[in-house]
C-alpha cells in the first residue's frame, strides 16, 4: 500500500457458531467473478472451527429435537419471511459472489431458498409412520421417525443460497442440528442468512455455519465422530473422498453429483418449443447447473435444420455484465473454472470438432471494469465422435454438443453411455415413444417436452457417478431421520 492511498474494504465474513458470530483467525480471499476482483474475506476453518461448532450443535439437540414439528416449521416460516423481506440485498450479493445474472439470482436462486424453507415447514407436517396389522402375534407393531442428531452439509458454488436450504430446511424440520459448510468461493449469502436466525426463533446452535476449503473444514467435518449423517452436494470426485473419510464410522450418506446430461429429440417434436427449452437448458447460470443439458441427439431427419436453428438461438444467447437485465449469463465462477471449461472447446478443436459459436468464434463486448471478469459467450460444438472427452466428462459451463441419431434404439443406447445419470429431456410428441424413452434413461430424472420443472415432494438425485440416495419432501424425511421399529405385547 502506498503512503495516503486508500487500504481496499473487504467484506470480511465470520464463522456463525452457537449462535454467536466468531472471527476467523485466517481467511481466503473470494473473488467477484465478473471483475476477477478480489472483493471478500472468507474465513480459513479447520478442525478446531468445525469441533467448536458440532459442540455447539450436539448442545442444541435435545431441546431442539424435542419440539413439535409444528414448532420447528413455525421457525422456518419466519424464516423464509425474513428472507422475502431481505429479497434484493441477497440477490445483488448471489449475483457479485457467484457471476450470475441480477436477473437468475432474482428469479430462481433467492426465490427457491425461501420457497425450500416453507416447502419443508409444511411437508414435514404430513408424513405418517406404519403400523401392522393389530394383533399380529399378540402385538401391536409400529414404526417411529427420529432426528439423527448433528448433520453435516457441504454444499457447492453454483447455487449457492439455493442448495445449501435444500439440505438446512429438510434438517432442522425433521429435529435434526446442523454444522454446514458452503462452497469457500460462494459463503456470503450463507453468511447474510446468519445474521436472521436470531430474529426468526432458531435458537442458538441449532444452526451453525463454518467457513472455509474442502480439505480443511470439509474434510474436519466429514471425519467427525459426532457427525452422523453428511449431506453433500458436489463433484463426483470429492464425492469419493467424502465416502472413503466417512465409511470408519459408518455415516448416513446423500451424494448429489455431476452429470452429462442427454437431449433426445425425435422428428415429431415442436421444434419452436424444443429450441427454447434446448437453449435454456444447455445455457442457464452459465451452463453451471448440475442439470444442464451438455449433449443433443437430433434425428437425422431434422438434424440439418435444427442445427441452423439451434446455434442461430445460441448466437442470440447475450453474456456480459451480470447487472444489465439484457444479459442471459454472466461471468463464470473463477479464472481456473473458465480455462478449464476452454480446454474442453480447445480439445474438441482438436479432434476436429466444428464450433459453431461462442468460445473462439464470436468476440464479447464488455463493459470496461468486466474486461477482467471470466466470461465466456454460448458455445455450440458437432462432429464429435461419443468416445470424445467432451461427450464423456462432465464441462458445467456454456458448452453444449449436437449429434444425430437414426433410431430409438441408438438414441437410448448413446444417451446412457457415459458413467453419469442425473437427468434428461425427451421430445417428441408420440406418448407412447416418450413413455418408452424415460423408462429406457439411466437418469434419476427424466423431463420430456421441458425441463427443470420441479415439484419438490418428488425424489431428487442421480444415477451411476450422479450420487447415492434421493432427497425430496418424503425423501428428505427418510434421510434426515432414522426409523424405528416398536412392538407392544398386549
Ligand atoms: P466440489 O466437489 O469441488 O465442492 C463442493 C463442496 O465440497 C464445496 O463446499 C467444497 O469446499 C467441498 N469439498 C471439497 N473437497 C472436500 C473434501 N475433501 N471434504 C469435504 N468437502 C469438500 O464441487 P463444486 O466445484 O463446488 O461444484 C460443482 C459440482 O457440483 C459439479 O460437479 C456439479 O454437477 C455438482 N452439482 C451437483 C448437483 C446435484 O444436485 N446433483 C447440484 C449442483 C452441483
Amino acid at each position: 500500500m502506498q503512503n495516503g492511498a486508500e487500504k481496499p474494504s473487504f467484506l470480511v465474513l465470520e464463522n456463525y457458531i452457537g449462535g454467536k458470530f466468531i472471527p476467523g483467525r485466517s481467511h481466503i480471499d473470494s473473488y467477484d467473478p465478473s471483475t476477477g476482483e478480489v472483493y471478500c474475506k472468507v474465513p480459513d476453518s479447520g478442525e478446531e472451527e468445525v469441533d467448536a461448532a458440532v459442540a455447539a450443535a450436539k448442545k442444541a439437540f435435545p431441546d431442539w429435537s424435542a419440539r413439535s414439528p409444528q414448532q420447528r416449521a413455525d421457525v422456518l416460516n419466519k424464516l423464509a419471511d425474513l428472507i422475502e423481506a431481505n429479497m434484493e440485498d441477497f440477490v445483488q450479493a448471489e449475483s457479485r459472489d457467484q457471476g450470475k445474472t441480477l436477473m437468475f439470482a432474482r428469479t430462481v436462486d433467492i426465490p427457491r431458498s425461501v420457497y425450500n424453507f416453507r416447502f419443508f415447514a409444511s411437508s414435514v407436517l404430513h408424513h405418517t409412520t406404519d403400523c401392522s396389522q393389530i394383533g399380529h402375534m399378540g402385538c401391536l407393531n409400529y414404526t417411529v421417525r427420529c432426528p439423527v442428531g448433528v448433520a453435516g452439509l457441504i454444499s457447492p458454488w453454483n447455487l449457492p443460497l439455493y442448495l445449501l436450504t435444500w439440505k438446512i430446511a429438510p434438517a432442522i424440520a425433521t429435529g435434526n442440528t446442523v454444522v454446514a459448510k458452503p462452497s469457500e468461493m460462494t459463503s456470503v449469502t450463507a453468511w447474510m442468512m446468519c445474521k436472521l436466525m436470531q430474529q426468526a426463533g432458531v435458537p442458538p446452535g441449532v444452526v451453525n455455519l463454518v467457513f472455509g476449503t474442502g480439505p480443511r473444514a470439509g474434510d474436519a467435518l466429514v471425519a467427525h465422530a459426532d457427525v452422523p449423517l453428511i449431506s453433500f452436494t458436489g463433484s463426483s470426485a470429492t464425492a469419493q473422498r467424502i465416502t472413503e473419510r466417512s465409511a470408519p464410522y459408518c455415516k448416513k450418506l446423500s451424494l448429489e453429483l455431476g452429470g452429462k446430461n442427454p437431449a433426445i429429440i425425435f422428428a415429431d417434436a415442436d421444434m419452436e418449443q424444443c429450441i427454447e427449452t434446448t437453449i435454456r437448458s444447455s445455457f442457464s447460470n452459465q451452463g453451471e447447473i448440475c442439470l444442464c443439458t451438455s449433449r443433443i441427439y437430433v434425428e437425422r431427419s431434422i438434424y440439418s435444420e435444427f442445427l441452423q436453428k439451434f446455434v442461430a438461438a445460441a448466437k442470440k444467447w447475450k453474456t456480459g455484465s451480470p447487472s444489465d437485465s439484457q444479459n442471459n449469463n454472466g461471468a463464470l465462477i473463477s479464472k481456473e473454472h473458465l480455462e478449464k471449461v476452454r480446454g474442453f472447446v480447445a480439445l474438441a478443436k482438436s479432434e476436429g470438432a466444428i464450433i459453431h459459436c461462442g468460445e473462439g468464434v464470436d468476440q464479447l463486448d464488455l463493459p470496461a471494469h468486466n474486461k477482467s471478469g471470466y466470461f465466456m459467450p454460448a458455445t455450440v460444438i458437432s462432429g464429435l465422435p461419443d468416445s470424445s472427452r467432451v461427450m464423456q466428462e462432465e464441462i458445467f459451463g456454456p458448452v453444449t454438443c449436437i449429434s444425430p441419431f437414426d433410431s430409438e434404439e441408438e438414441a437410448v443406447a448413446r444417451g446412457n453411455d457415459v458413467r453419469y445419470g442425473l437427468s434428461a429431456t425427451v421430445w417428441s410428441r408420440d406418448v407412447g415413444r416418450v413413455h418408452r424413452v424415460a423408462e429406457r434413461l439411466q437418469a434419476g430424472l427424466v423431463w420430456t417436452n421441458c425441463w427443470l420443472v420441479r415439484d419438490l415432494n418428488l425424489p431428487f438425485g442421480g444415477m451411476k457417478s450422479s450420487g447415492v440416495g434421493r432427497e425430496g419432501g418424503k425423501d428428505s424425511y427418510h434421510f434426515f431421520t432414522e426409523v424405528k421399529s416398536i412392538t407392544i405385547k398386549h
